[in-house]
């Protein structure tokens, strides 16, 4: 056994109902005085509750998804202007991701409070939109300093979006089994990851405001966000990532449909991962585990059905194949690409 793992530094605080204190308590560790709040307009609740307790500069609400670079801008501008020294950020993975668009330009502090499962939180991945083209690069300086799990800031998260971020966390424990940069331990937060959402997600579908389920789920998006922030992107990843750019298809979405397909191309050919997988699940098999789970939670299946038009199956696979990973498990050709997009645009059984 050898690796390299590079823990990263970051207080994380969980617990339910605690939100505005926490937020407060980590704020003045930063020893901040005037906190910018960027917070989603589902979010605004939350943030109204959290912001009481906090000295604040200005609250931010332009937020959208993929972080198109001229909002980026704005809100970087925005936090010039009202001379913030830190910014709190109450929402899904957009929200996150503008607070790390404004961390990269000013090199402010970030305090994160998520209220979904998409786990940029844990990460020192920054992505903006220039047009259709995605950007994403790493910068220890976009990593939150804090971040703050609340899952009652989750309850009001619908239940089709839980589902289809949980399955967003899923994709994180799955592609850290066998991305470039996995290590044993990305492969250990991996597989409890997978375990805690395959008990969590049919908690939360079966009733929403079951805070066990809510919580379970919150603390797995946790931990496979913190494989994955180590794992780095495999061949699921590359594959969301041109999609969300060039197509704009919804992100979490996007990733809970085509997450089956691309386990069945790179199980046969990953064997150990697969069974670590299966155990996790508690299945038979990884591909087994994964569609009992889709099925209680009424996963969505088709991309056709998120935006994609057919005729850009092909175009897409064109794109895609120069980002596959070289030592992704299975061999990965154009043909192979194109199957695999037409199977996830037909919502075919992936097995
Ligand atoms: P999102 O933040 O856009 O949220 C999805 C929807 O849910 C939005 O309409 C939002 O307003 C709503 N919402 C969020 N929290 C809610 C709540 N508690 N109650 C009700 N509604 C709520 O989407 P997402 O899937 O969380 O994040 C996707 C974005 O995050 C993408 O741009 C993706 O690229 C990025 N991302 C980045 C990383 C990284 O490491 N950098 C990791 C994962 C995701």
């Amino acid at each position: 056994m050898r690796f390299v793992h590079e823990t990263r530094p970051q207080r994380v605080r969980f617990g339910s109902g605690t939100a505005p204190d926490a937020v407060a308590e980590e704020v003045e560790r930063l020893g901040a005085h005037r906190v910018m709040v960027i917070a989603s307009p589902a979010a605004r609740d939350a943030a109204d509750r959290i912001t009481a307790g906090l000295p604040l500069a200005l609250r931010h609400h332009e937020v959208v998804m993929h972080v198109p670079t001229e909002v980026a801008a704005r809100a970087h501008q925005a936090a010039v202007e009202a001379r913030a020294d830190a910014v709190v950020s109450i929402g899904g993975g957009s929200a996150t991701g503008l607070a790390k668009a404004v961390a990269l330009a000013s090199g402010l502090p970030v305090v994160a409070v998520p209220t979904t499962y998409a786990g940029s939180e844990a990460t020192a991945v920054w992505g903006t939109t220039d047009g259709s083209r995605k950007t994403t690069g790493s910068d220890p300086r976009v990593l939150p300093r804090a971040v703050v799990y609340d899952a009652e800031l989750t309850l009001s998260l619908p239940v089709g979006m839980s589902v289809a971020s949980g399955l967003n966390a899923v994709a994180h424990c799955v592609d850290s089994m066998w991305s470039p940069g996995s290590d044993p331990i990305d492969r250990t937060l991996a597989a409890e990851g997978i375990r805690a959402l395959a008990e969590g997600l049919p908690l939360v579908t079966a009733g929403p405001a079951d805070l066990r389920g809510r919580e379970l789920a919150l603390y797995g998006a946790y931990v496979s966000a913190v494989a994955f922030s180590s794992a780095g992107s495999g061949l699921h990843h590359r594959i969301c990532h041109v999609l969300g750019g060039a197509y704009r298809l919804p992100h979490a979405q996007t990733h809970a449909i085509v997450l089956p397909h691309v386990l069945a191309l790179n199980a046969p050919y990953a064997p150990e991962a697969q069974a670590r997988m299966a155990r996790a699940f508690d299945a038979g098999s990884a591909l087994a585990g994964l569609d009992r789970l889709r099925r209680a939670v009424d996963a969505p299946r088709a991309l056709g059905d998120v935006g994609l038009r057919r005729a850009d199956v092909s175009a897409a696979a064109g794109l895609i194949l120069p980002v596959v990973p070289p030592d992704n498990p299975a061999p990965v050709t154009r043909a192979v690409l194109e199957r695999l997009l037409t199977a996830a645009w037909n919502g075919d059984d992936p097995a």
